[in-house]
């Protein structure tokens, strides 16, 4: 692994980081550490981004990601800081990682246990076990390929892009993850099981590059975790690891403009007036806000935010947040709840103007491994439905939004939850619309940039801007992409670019 010394480079060089979402702290974080003075700016009123945490009554409620795979590159952020993560943040392991289950009754346990596995995959069609063992051998590949080798290197140049060429080809990335799980696997219950993944990073499995495949070699390798206390404890920790460092953060900061003069980054103004001044400067705000709106006055600005317009972006999510009176242990932490159409209905979510008629949902029930998060004997969950973004479907969220709960929460409760409305306590709703107004996401977008070939890599917005030398990216907007382990692999990369810019800066001060 590629550890960065604390203090080693840049003393003296003053870096402003806005956003503080995973990609942000952890930018912030080796940046603090590698001697760095570093500012990390929020809008909002807590640090997370869509790791946010609602509290409600009692119950907490981590907004978005809860799925939390790749501790190793956690534990990495504790060891460039010098600081054992353990008195930061507890990871506890999730069993299983995530249950499927189908309307027809069909339940598939998705573990890290090869024999239960076999037998389950077994009972769907026996061929399949060899199968599973051909795709799984396909999907390490890719992984040591796609992830290992590349998942923290900054695609800069089209140089890199091209000497990653024969690799892409031989591991046919211009499949999509579909096709690929298909080319191996015949039952349709086990395609979907091992294909659904790339949702989770906001790709289609029909257009995503097979590369995505390598998420599940990535779970089997390492496992699937939740903090103790959830998601949002550890963001906290992430912040104490860099208030530890002596970074600073500063919360309810809404950035308003990079500050450019002579082609470089100077300073960056909040909407309030205060201006931090800055040698080098990162955004993990979204990259459409990011050119659009902060570098707005450059004509940088300008011309990159057209440009990335004009690209696709991925699905929106409607969430729901609700507390039972109920604990309810026989729902498993992760379930994924496919409805009755798959390939349709992920067709209508990408491509369609409308909300479908169908859905298929993500359900959390974190309580199954840490009941800190609801009162005595309740029960804390979220459900999320993929939804079209904004630019595609023209739905107006304040009028659908209560209808598409309720239609939610029947499903629910007739296939899930028995009793649900009677043991409902509170409940609050995250829509397309709340992506734009609170995250500042382009589209109401959940993910960034959709993640297919021709968007990923080098053609994704690069880690270091092309034109103004000492500004960055970081988070889903840029390489590698979206998902806990994506943005927070991408602060190495960014990282990387920073610590060795700055040290040459000191050189030439
Ligand atoms: C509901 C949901 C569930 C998910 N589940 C999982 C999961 O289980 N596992 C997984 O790995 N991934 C999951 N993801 C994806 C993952 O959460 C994201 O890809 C990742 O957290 C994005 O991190 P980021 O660093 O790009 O920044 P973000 O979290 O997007 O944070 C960016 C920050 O920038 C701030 N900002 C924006 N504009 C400004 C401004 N002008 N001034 C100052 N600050 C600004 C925002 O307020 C925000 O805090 C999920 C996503 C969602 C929405």
């Amino acid at each position: 692994m590629n550890r960065i010394a604390p203090n080693a480079f840049g003393t003296g060089r003053r870096a402003v980081v806005i956003g503080a979402g995973f990609g942000g702290l952890a930018l912030a974080i080796r940046l603090q550490a590698a001697g760095i003075s570093t500012t990390l700016l929020e809008r909002r009123d807590k640090p997370g981004g869509r790791a946010y945490v609602y509290e409600d009554e009692g119950f907490t409620f981590d907004a978005g990601p809860t799925v939390i795979t790749d501790p190793s590159a956690l534990e990495e952020l504790f060891e460039v800081a010098g600081r054992p993560m353990a008195d930061y943040v507890e990871l506890l392991p999730v069993a299983p990682f995530y249950r499927l289950a189908w309307e027809d009754g069909v339940r598939f346990d998705y573990a890290d246990d090869q024999e239960h596995l076999d037998r389950q995959i077994e009972a769907l069609n026996p061929k399949d076990v060899e199968g599973y063992r051909r795709f799984l051998a396909y999907s390490k590949d890719v992984f040591r390929e796609g992830y290992e080798k590349l998942g923290t290197v900054p695609f800069l140049n089209f140089r890199d892009m091209v000497r990653a060429g024969p690799q892409l080809v031989r591991l046919e990335a211009y499949r999509s993850v579909y096709s690929k799980v298909a080319q191996f696997i015949e039952d349709d219950h086990l395609r979907q099981a091992f294909s659904f993944h790339s949702l989770l990073v906001g790709g289609n499995p029909f257009a995503t590059s097979s590369i995505y495949a390598l998420i599940h070699a990535l779970e089997r390798r390492w496992g699937v975790f939740f903090p103790r206390g959830g998601t949002g404890a550890l963001v906290n920790g992430l912040v104490r690891l860099f208030t530890d460092l002596g970074g600073r953060i500063e919360t309810s900061a809404d950035v308003a403009e990079i500050v450019v003069e002579d082609d470089k980054a100077k300073a960056v103004k909040l909407a309030d007036g205060r201006r931090f001044e800055a040698d080098l400067v990162a955004s993990n705000a979204d990259v459409v806000h990011t050119y659009d709106k902060l570098l707005g006055r450059t004509a940088r600005g300008a011309k990159y935010a057209g440009a990335l317009k004009r690209k696709r972006f991925s699905m929106s999510l409607f969430v729901i947040y609700f507390g039972l009176k109920t604990h309810r242990p026989d729902i498993a932490h992760h379930t994924v709840c496919f409805g009755p159409r798959y390939r349709p209905l992920i067709d209508e979510i990408f491509r369609g103007t409308e909300l479908a008629t169908d859905f298929s949902l993500y359900l959390h029930n974190p309580c199954v491994t840490d009941p800190s998060l609801a009162p005595d004997g309740m029960g804390s969950f979220y459900v999320l439905s993929p939804v079209p973004h904004l630019g595609q479907a023209d739905i107006d969220w304040s009028v659908e939004g209560p209808r598409y709960r309720d239609r939610i929460f029947d499903y629910l409760e007739e296939h899930y939850i028995p009793g649900l409305k009677a043991d409902l306590v509170t409940s609050r709703t995250f829509t397309p619309n709340d992506f734009t107004t609170e995250l500042n996401a382009h589209l109401g977008s959940a993910f960034s940039l959709e993640p297919i070939l021709t968007q990923s890599a080098w053609f994704r917005p690069h880690n270091r801007d092309d034109a103004i030398p000492n500004l960055y990216i970081v988070g889903a907007g840029t390489h590698p992409g979206a998902g806990v382990p994506g943005v927070v692999g991408s602060a190495k990369a960014t990282a990387g670019l920073m610590i060795a810019d700055a040290a040459s800066m000191r050189v030439s001060a």
